[in-house]
This record gives structure tokens, C-alpha cells and sequence, in this order.
């Protein structure tokens, strides 16, 4: 019996509020809409299933991989043979007490930017246009605008690699630039708590409203892409150095920098991943040949490559 058929079997008698999804199209769950197929996709319909599931793959060495919304992820043109987690709006409870918002990592950071709002809660209008879940803004500790997740994260509740339950303090993360310890510990993240300060609702609303609209002007957000495709090197800025480079509107296959900001790869339409990574180590060499400066992709890549 194959791996695929052994996990669905063990779903299908264990674990009754959990989908499942075979030869995934992986376009539909990435932002880019690039990609090839994936075995076998997994929604987890509770962090009590999550946690059954996880211990079952753990036990018979059946590898995985987890996904939020999949903006910040490009997935490989053959496709991704592990069982993809995908931690979707199944788990995206989120619940406020005094100035601490709790939410389950695969609520919409828009969602609860909004909740936050509607509770009077400032803090949080940095991510109000961060597309994502928050699980993914937690393991990227995601920023726009002056913010971070780092700047009002309390604590999360993660799985660890053992399939335990364990609950995490901010200062254990080494959160950094786009960086956490979850990208090399292994750990799922399951939900997360911030604390939020008092604040005018009116206020908040209207910030939340100019910084979406410095976004929208900014930004290319009529076509796919995975927002800024680098990492801001020391001193930099990416899509300055790019445009400097000649290279906004260069276009690889589909793939293509934007002319509206040339940080961003934006499918211009039937983009493979191929074209993408292509473009992007030709952006590398580019500008590592005119300014000496070595571009780091802020994207994940997974699948087969
Ligand atoms: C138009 C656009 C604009 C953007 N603007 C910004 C911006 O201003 N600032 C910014 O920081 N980012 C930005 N991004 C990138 C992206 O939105 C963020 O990185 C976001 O936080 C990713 O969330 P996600 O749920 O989509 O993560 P995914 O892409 O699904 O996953 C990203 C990584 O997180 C891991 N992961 C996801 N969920 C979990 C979990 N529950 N437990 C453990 N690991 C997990 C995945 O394994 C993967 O490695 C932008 C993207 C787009 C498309």
C-alpha cells in the first residue's frame, strides 16, 4: 500500500471533521497560482485531529510539510509528493480579552486586524494588508510599515516535533527580520496571542484605511505574486537596486518584474515556477554583477525541484 493510501485510510476512520484533497492543484492554493500537483492535501479540521494526524505521519515516517495561504510559498512545477498540512480557515478561531487577542493560526491576519479594530485594539494596523495566515505571519514574523509580528506577539501554542503540545513565549522565537526559530524547529504553529493596547476605533480605522491605500498605490495587487520575492539587504532597497538594474518590466516566460514595483515578480499570466526561478537568479546575478550586493529570496520554496 502506498503512503497516500495509508494516511486517507487513516483519516477516513480517525479523524471525521478532516478533508482531504488527491492530486491537489497547488495553483489554487498559492498566491503565485504556479505549480504542479500535490499527492495528497490535508485540512485539518480541529488541533485535536491536527494533532492525532501528526502523531499517525510522525509514527510511520511519513513526510510532511505545512501550509498557510500560500503567499509567501512557490511551489515546484512537479509537484510535492509530502502530505501537504495545509492549516486552513478550519482552524481560525479568535477570541478577545482585555488587550490580548488569541487567534488560531489559520485565521486571515486581515480577519483579525479587523477584529482588532472592531474591539478598539491598536497595534495591529501594520498587518492589516499583509495577505497571509497567521501562522505564516508568525513563522515569517511578517512586517509592513514601521511593524512587525515581534512588536505585539505574547506567546504561541505550538506541536512540536514529537506531536506535543507546548506553548512558546515571544522571546524564545528569535524573531528577527523575516525570521524565526519555527523555520528550523519543526514546530506547527497552532494559534497565537498578541497583546494589543487601547485605542479609538475611528483612529485605527483610519489608519488601517491609508495604510491599504499607500499599498494599493505602491503595489502590483491586481496580478499573482508573493509580494516582495528578496529579503532587504543591509543598507538597500530591493526594488530600487532592481529598477537601477534596468530590470523592471524584464520578463522571463510568464514571469515577469513588475513595473509597478520592482521588488515584486508578478505572473503576467500562465507563469510557470520554472519561469519564476528562473527570473529570479537572473535578478541575482544582475545585480550582484552591477552593485555587488547578493539578493536573498524572501519566498519558500517547496515540492520537488
Ligand atoms: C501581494 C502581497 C503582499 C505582501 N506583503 C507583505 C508585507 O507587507 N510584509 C510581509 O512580511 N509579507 C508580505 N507578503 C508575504 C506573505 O503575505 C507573508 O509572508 C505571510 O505572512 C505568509 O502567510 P501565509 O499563510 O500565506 O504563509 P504560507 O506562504 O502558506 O507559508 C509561509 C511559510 O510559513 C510556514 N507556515 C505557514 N503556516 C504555518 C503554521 N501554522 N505552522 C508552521 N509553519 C507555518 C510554511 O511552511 C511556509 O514555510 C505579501 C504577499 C503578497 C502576495
Amino acid at each position: 500500500m502506498s503512503y497516500r493510501e495509508k494516511v486517507i485510510g487513516f483519516i477516513q476512520k480517525n479523524l471525521n471533521k478532516t478533508a482531504f484533497y488527491i492530486d491537489e492543484d497547488m495553483r489554487k492554493h498559492t498566491s503565485f497560482k504556479t505549480g504542479g500537483s500535490a499527492d495528497l492535501l490535508i485540512e485539518p479540521g480541529s488541533i485535536a485531529e491536527l494533532q492525532v494526524l501528526l502523531k499517525y505521519l510522525l509514527s510511520e515516517n511519513i513526510p510532511y510539510l505545512v501550509l498557510g495561504q500560500g503567499s509567501n510559498t512557490i511551489v515546484s512545477d512537479r509537484g510535492i509528493r509530502e502530505v501537504v498540512i495545509k492549516i486552513s480557515r478550519n482552524l481560525s478561531q479568535c477570541t478577545v480579552e482585555g488587550e490580548m487577542l488569541k487567534a488560531e493560526a489559520g485565521a486571515l491576519l486581515s480577519d483579525i486586524c479587523l477584529k482588532a479594530q472592531e474591539n478598539g485594539l491598536a497595534g495591529m494596523e501594520f498587518a492589516c494588508g499583509i495577505p497571509g495566515s497567521v501562522g505564516g505571519a508568525v513563522f515569517m514574523n511578517a512586517g509592513a510599515y514601521g511593524g512587525e509580528i515581534k512588536d505585539i506577539l505574547e506567546e504561541i501554542l505550538v506541536l512540536n516535533k514529537e506531536g506535543e503540545l507546548k506553548t512558546r513565549q515571544k522571546e524564545e522565537l528569535e524573531l528577527g527580520y523575516r525570521k524565526s526559530i519555527m523555520q528550523s524547529n519543526g514546530d506547527i504553529i497552532l494559534s497565537a496571542k498578541f497583546h494589543l493596547v487601547k485605542g479609538n476605533k475611528e483612529e485605527i480605522k483610519n489608519k488601517m484605511a491609508e495604510l491599504k491605500s499607500r499599498r494599493e498605490q505602491a503595489q502590483p495587487l491586481e496580478y499573482p505574486s508573493a509580494g516582495s520575492i528578496f529579503k532587504r539587504p543591509e543598507g538597500y532597497f530591493t526594488g530600487k537596486l532592481i529598477q537601477d538594474a534596468g530590470l523592471k518590466g524584464f520578463q522571463i516566460g510568464g514571469a515577469q518584474v513588475s513595473m509597478k514595483h520592482a521588488g515584486f515578480i508578478i505572473n503576467a499570466g500562465d507563469a510557470s515556477t520554472a519561469d519564476i526561478i528562473n527570473l529570479i537568479r537572473h535578478i541575482q546575478q544582475t545585480v550582484k554583477e552591477k552593485y555587488g550586493v547578493e539578493l536573498e529570496p524572501e519566498v519558500r520554496f517547496v515540492g520537488e525541484f
